[in-house]
Parts: structure tokens; C-alpha cells; sequence
């Protein structure tokens, strides 16, 4: 008797390109309607977005930006974040516009960045950069948190997301000097109630523009005995 097996998928993909029909899901950033391999982005807006190529490169711009600031064990961005072009766009539509799957496809594209990697050290977990519980309610979700969830699926890592407490609720830091923003965060976090010594902890974040916020984390999570830092963000904003 035939085996079944090869006529499975088949019936599957046709499924799915008939759903695709029925249902279209359009590309996030230019509009056109995705087809059944493609999710939230198409092909061609997938590959436009900019690489910055630092995972590979241990005196990167990102670990360059903490030094005379904190120990940091080891740091990178996955893209190039600049005006207009299609990661802008993504991060706007995940912080503003409440599209909280971005944020994990986000989080699943740069963790595959990373296991390429060759140096990336793995840590025992991610920490997403917490929001004050007011401005994740108003926001309905926390950005850095899903970008961690998308990159904990391909990693294969937990997620520890009460370690890092946000105590302040302050405006916005967009419209800030480099100095008023540290002012702003300095001590904006505290540690959650439970802290395993001696792991290495990996700080998620959507972009890195001055560090002033992940510096604070870095510096609250340091006090954690034995505890090795690295960081993450999805974004890299030139100065
Ligand atoms: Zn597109």
C-alpha cells in the first residue's frame, strides 16, 4: 500500500495557499499581500533590512559605547536603525501602533543572526528592559518583552522578566540631551525579589541610542553577586 506521508504536506501547502487567498495578510511595512511562506514581512522588505554585521565583531560599536561606563561581557545590535527606512517603520508600528506580533518576528530574526555566530556566548537567560507597569498598561504589552520572546524561541532560552523592576514613570526620552536622559533613568530600576547568583544575563531591547537605559539595568543588575552581563537590541541608531 502507498504511504500517506508525501501526500500530507502537499494537501497542507495547498491549504495554506488557499487560506492565503481567502485571507490575505499584507507586508507590514510596504503593503503588498504576503504569500504563504512569508510572515507580517515580505521577501524583498526582509532583506532590506540593514545588517550591521557587530555580532561578529567583539570591539563593536554597541560594546565601544559602554566602555568607561559598565563591565559588559558582550553586546550587540542586529540593524542599522535610520530614518525612513523599513526597521523604523516596524519598531513605530510596534511601539505606537499596537502591533505586538512585530516585535516577535523581530525578536526570531535577530536570534538567528545570533546563532550564526560563531563568538555569541550564551547566556542562562534574557531580561527584557521593563517598562513602568503604567506605561505596559497603556501600551498593552511590552515591546522588549515579545522582542525577547521571538528571540527565546530560537535560542532556546528562558526568559526571566521580574528580575529588573522599573520603580519610575517618566515622559518620553526621545526629545532628551544624552545627560538629561541618564537623569531621567539613573535610578529607574531595582532588582525583583528573586536573583540567582552567578549567571549571565542577557539584556533585551528594541534600539540602542545614547545606553543611558540599559547602562541603569546593567548597573542594577551588577549587584547581583557573580552576575555576567551581555546585551542585545534589535536597533542601532547612529549618533
Ligand atoms: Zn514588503
Amino acid at each position: 500500500m502507498p504511504s500517506l506521508k508525501p501526500i500530507i504536506p502537499r494537501w497542507r501547502d495547498w491549504w495554506d495557499g488557499l487560506l492565503s487567498l481567502l485571507f490575505p495578510e499584507y507586508c507590514r511595512h510596504c503593503g503588498q499581500a504576503l504569500n504563504q511562506h512569508e510572515q507580517f514581512l515580505c521577501r524583498p522588505c526582509l532583506s532590506r533590512l540593514p545588517a550591521t554585521h557587530f555580532e561578529n565583531n567583539p570591539v563593536n560599536p554597541v560594546v565601544q559605547s559602554f566602555w568607561g561606563r559598565v563591565p559588559v561581557d558582550y553586546a550587540t545590535s542586529l540593524y542599522h536603525f535610520r530614518k525612513g527606512e523599513v526597521l523604523q517603520n516596524l519598531l513605530h508600528q510596534l511601539k505606537y501602533r499596537n502591533q505586538p506580533e512585530v516585535g516577535q518576528l523581530l525578536g526570531r530574526i535577530s536570534a538567528q543572526r545570533l546563532l550564526r555566530c560563531r563568538d555569541f556566548p550564551r547566556p542562562d537567560c534574557l531580561i527584557p528592559v521593563p517598562l513602568h507597569p503604567l506605561k505596559e498598561k497603556q501600551r498593552g504589552y511590552n515591546q522588549s518583552l515579545l522582542i525577547a520572546r521571538g528571540m527565546a524561541e530560537v535560542l532556546q532560552l528562558p526568559i526571566m522578566d521580574q528580575l529588573l523592576i522599573r520603580r519610575h514613570y517618566k515622559p518620553s526620552q526621545t526629545r532628551k540631551t544624552r545627560y538629561e536622559r541618564w537623569e531621567n533613568v539613573k535610578d529607574a530600576f531595582a532588582l525583583g525579589p528573586a536573583h540567582p547568583d552567578h549567571t549571565h544575563l542577557m539584556l533585551v531591547d528594541d534600539v540602542l541610542t545614547t545606553g543611558a537605559t540599559l547602562e541603569a539595568c546593567c548597573r542594577t543588575l551588577n549587584q547581583i553577586p557573580g552576575a555576567k552581563i551581555s546585551i542585545v537590541t534589535v536597533g542601532f541608531a547612529s549618533k
